[in-house]
């Protein structure tokens, strides 16, 4: 049997992605992706701490971004950001 892209035995173990992760990028599927309100954020870095796929970087004088390439548009990270400042926005509202 040939591999498929993702396809894994039941009950397979794959790495935690502590950084970039090859075998997790996202491709096109994502239709929803965070975008951050730089206004609001007060850098606590929660956003940072949740993600389940390591993709929200932090940098001290930039503050907060994401990785799209691994971002899966779960949600975790606007849904626990204290102040609100990461809203979800329909991937068909960028060009990129
Ligand atoms: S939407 Fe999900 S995968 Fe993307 S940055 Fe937020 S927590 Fe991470
Ligand atoms: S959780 Fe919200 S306020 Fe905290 S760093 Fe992330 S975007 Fe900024």
């Amino acid at each position: 049997m040939s591999k498929a892209y993702k396809q894994v035995p039941f009950a397979a173990i794959v790495p935690s992605p502590k950084t970039e992760n090859e075998g997790m990028v996202t491709g096109n599927w994502r239709y929803l992706r965070p975008v951050v309100d730089k206004s609001l954020c007060t850098k606590c870095k929660t956003c940072w701490i949740f993600c389940p796929d390591a993709c929200v970087n932090y940098s001290k004088d930039d503050g907060i971004s994401f990785n799209l390439k691994y971002c899966k548009g779960c949600g975790l990270c606007s849904n626990v950001c204290p102040v609100g400042a990461i809203s979800r926005q329909p991937e068909l509202d960028f060009e990129e």
